[in-house]
């Protein structure tokens, strides 16, 4: 239950640094296959850089070195639901053979309904042995030794799916000691991933012959030579959200590089550039790389204005890049008049209807729409026409990050996104890459702060919180732990204040999911003994030691949000977050919850004890001259001595949701 329902962004105004985006499922599949068979072939290795890691390129990696094993018995290829891995596979091992046992290729339920009868049907003809073990048409498949026939021209149908003739081309050098000929039968279709597909083989040593789209020749002689190294481009249409970053939002210092796609990309959706930089979007390409800006930022001054209408508005026919146009959408926004997006019908049928999905988030932001059957028309909001939105997504990957383009709005509001997580179809880590890059004045970022005495469920109900809104987490308590434990380690006398303190300011700390660690070494277990815990309340009194954690804590304060828990979060660390919660449960409460929660770990315990212990730290954290424990006078009460932890989450998420989008909602 406790996953990023919403992301909420706050304002962002600038970009520096570089971002390196996932590779290209498509390449990614293809140059695997490449290598491996230049291997075969007894060719060098070749090294891939930024491979995509995912479920279909892990299947491909399994298969191969599955392939890679002698045995004589039948090879077994399980191929989850990887089409890319599928098609070619049994394309190159029928035409190869040469497995005593023959190979069974089958994959999930999904991939059974799959067809590939058409390239069965055109492999038989070329001699290849291959049978179906279930439904006549689909996989799995058993294929055995074949018995070549090269002369008469192939014929495959392109108009089911191109990945049939991409299978062929990649399998058929493996057998070209003539001239091959592959037809097409109906219209191609996707025609920019066959060109994929004819540019890597390029790459391996093989140039393929082609008229047209109809017939493509594997000349005579032709064998894989392995490049040595290749680099796996990035998704384009996932670089569009980077090179519209760059172009809308101020830079810092250095433009924006976006690693791994670039001038030499051999996908259709790169076009995207020549679209932005016709809106003004500063696009310098490199073989691998992008560099851009955005045209009215000064450098000399390190100004950027903040009036809308710093990228020029257009009229595009998108039909060539339907995926990035989206983004354009989204672009549209900061334009100095009315762009009009035509020729994108296509829209309509993708993961949600994308017209009627993007005219009704942009003009919850303020924006005029105008749509059609394969048109929009977005006219930008004026400066004080912008208006918070919490934004739907349509289980739409592309909405989502289209979305978050519009926290760089000039009006300086906030953005929440509805259900972030459907960004992983292609781009798992998209938040990560922006926060990565996005800026925004420290004030900005929004601090949820949870301070109350010792025990009353700060930690628990702060990092369920974070986790729910997909923001950092900062346990201050744990800093004052270990600063205990590495003092009392380090054999410093503890009433040292000043030796103490120098502890606190070299200690090399990490935080690791729910895991510290000390000078390289785990503490975790080490700081949440009892024992620990009165050393803390000890170290913590002292101004010297409050001091040197200082900058530490406010290191904490990053994109796109965090929830601090503590004593002082609220007065002395973040006064100014938006949210303050003081949250408070009985002495009698909390011994209870901390006896089980020992018991629960195996350590013997008295709750009079604990009850005990509580209230002496509670006193001595309050009564201390430094950062005393009170609440803050901003700070909302929450006493949860009758609350489940369900219940507290939802009543400061709630207040959360009222101060983050103050009376818009
Ligand atoms: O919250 P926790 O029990 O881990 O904190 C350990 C001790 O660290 C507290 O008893 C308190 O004395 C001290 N502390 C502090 N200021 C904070 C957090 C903890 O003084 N912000």
């Amino acid at each position: 239950m406790f996953e990023t329902v919403c992301l909420d962004i706050p304002p962002l105004q600038a970009v520096a640094g570089s971002v390196r985006l996932p590779g290209s499922k498509s390449i990614s599949n293809r140059v695997l296959l490449l290598a491996a068979l230049c291997e075969m072939a007894g060719d060098q290795p070749t090294v891939l850089h930024d491979l995509l890691d995912s479920d279909d390129t892990r299947v491909m990696v399994a298969a191969l070195a599955q392939l890679k094993e002698k045995s004589n018995e039948t090879k077994k290829l399980f191929l989850g639901n990887a089409g890319t891995a599928m098609r070619p596979l049994t394309a190159a091992l029928a035409l190869r053979g040469g497995q005593t046992g023959g190979y069974e290729l089958s994959g999930v339920a999904r991939m059974h309904e799959r067809p590939i009868g058409d390239l069965v049907d055109a492999l038989r003809l070329l001699g290849c042995d291959i049978q179906y073990l279930g439904r006549e048409g689909f996989p799995p498949l058993k294929i055995g030794e074949p018995k070549l026939k090269l002369d008469a021209p192939i014929r495959v149908r392109g108009d089911v799916s191109s990945q049939f003739l991409t299978a062929l081309l990649l399998a058929l050098p493996l057998v070209a000691a003539q001239d091959i000929h592959v037809d097409v039968v109906g219209e191609l279709i996707s025609k920019p991933y066959i060109d994929i597909t004819i540019k890597l083989l390029a790459r391996f040593g093989v140039t393929v012959r082609q008229q047209g789209w109809r017939r493509f020749t594997i000349p005579a002689g032709s064998q894989y030579t392995s490049p040595r190294e290749i680099y796996v481009e990035a998704d384009a249409s996932s670089a569009s959200y980077f090179v519209a970053l760059g172009g809308l939002a101020a830079r810092v210092d250095k433009p924006l590089q976006i690693l791994g796609v670039g001038a030499d990309s051999i996908q259709g959706d790169i076009k995207f550039i020549d679209a932005a930089a016709q809106m003004g979007v500063q696009v310098q390409s490199e073989a691998n790389s992008l560099t851009v800006w955005r045209k009215d930022w000064d450098a000399a001054s390190g100004q950027w204005s903040k009036s809308t209408g710093f990228l020029r508005a257009i009229d595009l026919d998108c039909n060539h890049i339907p995926d990035a146009a989206m983004t354009l959408a989204v672009m549209a926004l900061y334009a100095d008049g009315t762009t009009t997006l035509r020729n994108i019908a296509s829209w309509r049928v993708k993961e949600t209807d994308r017209i009627s999905a993007m005219a009704a988030e942009l003009r919850k932001l303020g924006a005029t729409i105008d749509e059609g059957a394969d048109y929009i028309r977005i006219t930008p909001p004026s400066l004080n026409q912008w208006r918070f939105a919490s934004i739907h997504t349509y289980d739409d990957h592309r909405m989502a990050m289209c979305a978050s383009l519009a926290a760089f709005n000039p009006a300086g509001l906030p953005v929440r996104i509805e259900d972030p997580k459907c960004v992983a179809k292609t781009f798992p880590s998209y938040f990560e890459a922006l926060f990565s890059v996005a800026q925004t004045t420290s004030k900005n970022i929004p601090v949820i702060c949870i301070d109350g005495p010792t025990a009353s469920g700060k930690g628990t109900l702060a990092s369920l919180v974070a986790k729910q809104l997909g923001y950092h987490y900062l346990d201050s308590g744990a800093l004052y732990r270990l600063v205990g434990f590495a003092a009392t380690q380090a054999g410093v006398d503890l009433d040292d204040e000043l030796a103490v303190a120098t502890v606190a300011s070299q200690m090399l700390i990490g935080f690791d999911a729910d895991r510290v660690s000390l000078n390289g070494s785990d503490a975790t277990n080490d700081i949440r003994s009892e024992a620990s815990g009165m050393l803390a309340s000890k170290v913590s009194s002292y101004p010297a030691v409050r001091q040197a954690l200082l900058d530490r804590q406010l290191g904490f304060r990053k994109l796109p949000g965090l929830v601090a828990d503590g004593r002082d979060m609220g007065t002395v660390i973040f006064p100014d977050a938006p949210l303050k919660v003081f949250l408070t449960a009985n002495a009698q409460t909390r011994a209870q919850r901390r006896y089980k929660q020992l018991i629960s770990k195996g350590i013997s315990a008295s709750i009079d004890a604990l009850c005990a212990d509580l209230e002496a730290r509670d006193a001595r954290d309050q009564s201390r001259s430094a950062a005393p424990l009170v609440a803050a006078k901003d700070a909302l009460q929450l006493d949860n001595s009758n609350l489940t932890i369900e219940d507290s989450v939802a009543q400061v998420l709630s207040w959360w949701s009222s101060r983050f989008a103050p009376s818009q909602l």
